[in-house]
Formats: C-alpha cells, sequence, structure tokens
C-alpha cells in the first residue's frame, strides 16, 4: 500500500497528489505492466477519461444525477468501454447498462459493477471505483488466459444516489420489482420534471420501466466492489474487505410545538421554547447512540417563523439513525424519543415522532461473503451503514460486496479517496472473486 498517498490531498480526479506522472511511473492503476490485452484502456486511462465528466469547478466535487447530461456522459463512457472490449452492450427496460462476455442468455451469470452518478458535490470513487475496476478486473481475467464456465457481465446501475428524485437505487429497485410503475412515475426533481419526462428527453422509454425478473433469474450471482465509506479498514494491513450486512436503518422526524414570542420580552420562566428541547434531544441522541454503538444524527431541522428576534413556535429536526441490529436500533430511537418527550415536559413543549422511512437489516448470502473472503485470503469481514444496489438485490439474487480502504473513511465529499495502490489491490482481488466463481 501507499499509506503517504492516501494522506496527501486529492487531486481534480480525486487521485491524490500529483497525479501528472505517466501511468507507469507513478505506480499509477492500469500502468504498463497490467498487461491489458488489445486496445482496452488500462484502469488509469479509464480514471482519466471518466474524471472531468459532471465535475463542479468550484467544489472540485461531482454532479452526476440521473438522466441529465453528465449521466448521458458517463452511459457514453460506459458504452464505449463495453464496445472497445469487444463486449455485449445492452441497456435494460429500466436504463441500466450491461456489457456482457459470454451469451447473456445462458444463465448463471456472475455479475460486477456498480454506478456512475452521485450525490451533489460527491467525490471521485463513490460508484466508479466499482465499474472501472470491474473492467479492469476483466481485462485481468482474459491476461491471465482465464476461461469462465459461465457468463460474466458489468453492471452500470441507474440513478443510485436518488441525488435528483430523492429516492436511491431506483434502476435495481425497478428491476427488483420494489418500485412500482405508479411511484416512479410520480417522482420529481426539484424544478418538477417527472422522472418520466427525464428518461425520455434521454432517449429511454418510461413506458418500458417496471420489475425484470427474467434478467434476474439468468444471474447466479451479484458482487458489488465499492470504496469504503468508513475507516474500517484504514487502521489494517488489508487494502479490500468483503461485507457482511448492511445496518438496518430509518429517517424519524421530530417535531416540536412551542409558542412563539418576543425574544426581547418574554420572560424565561415564560418562555415554551422548542429550540431548547430540539437542542437537548440532539445531545441525548449523541449520547445514546454512541452508549448502543449505534448511529444517530440530526442533519436536517427547519424553524418556524424562523427569527432572529423570535423564539421559535414549531422546531422540526429529521433524525437518520442506524444499528447493527433492528432491536438496537428501536431501542435507540425509542430512548432518544423518551428524552426529548421528558424534556418537552419540563420546556412547555409538545414532542411528536413520526417515522418516515425504515430500511431492515440486509444480510449478505453467507455462503458467498465465506467464499468471498476465503479467494481472497481471509480479508476483514465487517458491516457497513450505507444503502447499496447489493442491497436491494441481495433479497432476490446471492449478492456479495467488497470494500477496498479509504484511508481518511470520508465519502460523499470531494474529499473523498483511496491509495493507488490500493484500488489496484481491488482490482486484482475482484479479479481473483471473479476467476473463483466463473472458472471453476
Ligand atoms: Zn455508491
Amino acid at each position: 500500500m501507499t499509506a503517504a498517498a492516501g494522506s496527501r490531498p486529492a487531486g481534480r480526479d480525486g487521485w491524490a497528489q500529483p497525479d501528472h506522472r505517466p501511468a507507469a511511473e507513478a505506480g499509477a492503476p492500469g500502468g504498463a505492466d497490467r498487461g491489458t490485452p488489445g486496445t482496452a484502456p488500462s484502469f488509469h486511462e479509464m480514471w482519466r477519461d471518466l474524471a472531468p465528466i459532471g465535475r463542479n469547478p468550484e467544489s472540485g466535487g461531482y454532479r452526476r444525477f440521473a438522466w441529465t447530461g453528465a449521466d448521458t456522459d458517463c452511459r457514453e463512457w460506459f458504452k464505449a468501454q463495453a464496445e472497445t472490449r469487444g463486449l455485449t452492450y445492452e441497456t435494460d427496460r429500466n436504463g441500466n447498462q450491461w456489457a456482457w462476455l459470454g451469451d447473456p442468455a445462458a444463465g448463471d451469470a456472475v455479475v460486477t459493477g456498480s454506478h456512475l452518478d452521485s450525490v451533489p458535490d460527491g467525490g471521485a470513487f463513490d460508484g466508479p471505483l466499482g465499474v472501472v475496476s470491474s473492467f479492469a478486473a476483466l481485462d485481468e481475467l482474459r491476461a491471465r488466459g482465464a476461461r469462465p464456465g459461465r457468463p460474466l457481465a458489468i453492471v452500470n446501475f441507474g440513478d443510485e444516489e436518488g441525488a435528483r428524485f430523492g429516492l436511491a437505487c431506483v434502476g435495481s429497485r425497478l428491476t427488483a420489482g420494489q418500485l412500482t410503475l405508479d411511484k416512479a412515475h410520480a417522482l420529481r426533481d426539484a424544478d418538477g420534471v417527472s422522472l418520466a419526462q427525464a428518461m425520455e428527453r434521454a432517449g429511454h422509454d418510461p413506458e418500458a420501466i417496471g420489475a425484470d425478473p427474467g434478467r434476474l433469474a439468468r444471474i447466479g450471482a451479484f458482487v458489488e466492489l465499492h470504496v469504503e465509506q468508513g475507516r474500517a479498514l484504514a487502521d489494517t494491513p488489508h487494502a479490500v474487505g468483503v461485507a457482511s450486512a448492511i445496518w438496518p436503518h430509518g429517517r424519524w422526524r421530530f417535531d416540536f410545538h412551542g409558542e412563539a414570542n418576543h425574544a426581547g420580552t418574554t420572560r424565561i420562566e415564560d418562555r415554551r421554547d422548542p429550540m431548547l428541547t430540539y437542542a437537548n434531544t440532539v445531545l441525548a441522541a449523541r449520547k445514546k447512540a454512541r452508549l448502543a454503538g449505534a448511529l444517530a444524527t440530526f442533519g436536517k431541522v427547519s424553524v418556524e417563523p424562523n427569527g432572529v428576534n423570535a423564539i421559535a413556535s414549531l422546531v422540526r429536526g429529521w433524525l437518520d439513525s442506524r444499528a447493527a441490529d433492528e432491536e438496537t436500533l428501536a431501542a435507540v430511537v425509542a430512548e432518544i424519543e423518551q428524552a426529548a418527550v421528558e424534556r418537552g415536559t419540563r420546556d412547555g413543549v409538545g414532542v411528536h415522532v413520526t417515522r418516515e422511512s425504515f430500511t431492515p437489516v440486509v444480510e449478505f448470502a453467507h455462503d458467498l461473503r465465506d467464499e468471498l473472503a476465503t479467494l481472497l485470503g481471509g480479508v476483514p469481514v465487517l458491516p457497513t451503514g450505507a444503502g447499496h444496489d447489493a442491497g436491494i438485490l441481495s433479497g432476490v439474487i446471492p449478492t456479495a460486496m467488497m470494500f477496498v480502504r479509504n484511508p481518511t473513511g470520508v465519502s460523499h465529499s470531494p474529499a473523498e479517496t483511496a491509495a493507488e495502490d490500493d484500488c489496484l489491490a481491488g482490482v486484482t482481488a475482484l479479479a481473483d472473486v471473479l476467476e473463483g466463481l466463473a472458472c471453476r
């Protein structure tokens, strides 16, 4: 590994600086020793070509939102990667892109891939690392002379982050039948453009979307490689880990009802200030989560009337909470609610809690997970608190995830990074997994 590379500031394309030396000299991914057959672009070349697409020059972050121009450019990049390797390219009815080595209709396929869209001002690695690594791993398999006995495919799932229409994993949800046509057609972006309109403008038929069980039935295993969104690997000697599960998580809206009044004339003892109750609830959330080994975050808040010289009448805070199991999560949220109500009683503030969403725990297929860990020589097996397409698909087909070490753990930010050598280790690990699964 190159630990030093990870501590350098991220460059414009997300790589640690400096990144302007020739690929081979810099030890960059896909350098001359990669052995890529034919004219297939190396990892470094793929990364370089993808890097400028949808980058916001002011923040250095990415704005690759579903069915926008940047998304179209990413999708054209994917198609070109498939075609330059002689892979069979197709877009499915839900707008997910596929590149096949072998017969797509043969069944029992081994599929890898991730997504190319981003959150607002997201990092370079979340999603693209999995897609670029997939093409590079396929090249490595070919360079090894591996002979897959099962079809192999690389997928780019559409609209994973949900940055534009507010719902994550739209492409995989539709395919898995976890999002109805009506609900999909009702999705709108901040400008009022519907998902259907956006798809149509990008040249995709919105009437064709929907569950695709026939496609999923032809897949024997899905493995998603992703940059780690935490620091579990950072202090270990391992560049790559395997996912055990995705923590259950949910969102709860806390409404704190008080009484609006004058900030200059209302005596302290006469106030019913919901901001006070809210502030104490934020502190309680941190404490309860810490004691339970869980996570609890108030990251969004709205205030009425929102005046500097007015005691608020209503404070509305949104709690995001996650834990290793559903019992712990339920207990933590209940304790936070209890703390809010008790404090509200003292403050003369009414507290009302609404659960807005909940996602149960996702346990990745144990057989596949254990097989990956064995193929990779006993790498760490660790849970994650983030949702993924792999989490959606795990309910339908055997699914696994691999994580590449992230030295800072930062994600969904331009500061997201991974050392070049770790990315290369990820490519080799993915090639080992694909070979182990498809060539036995
Ligand atoms: Zn992602």
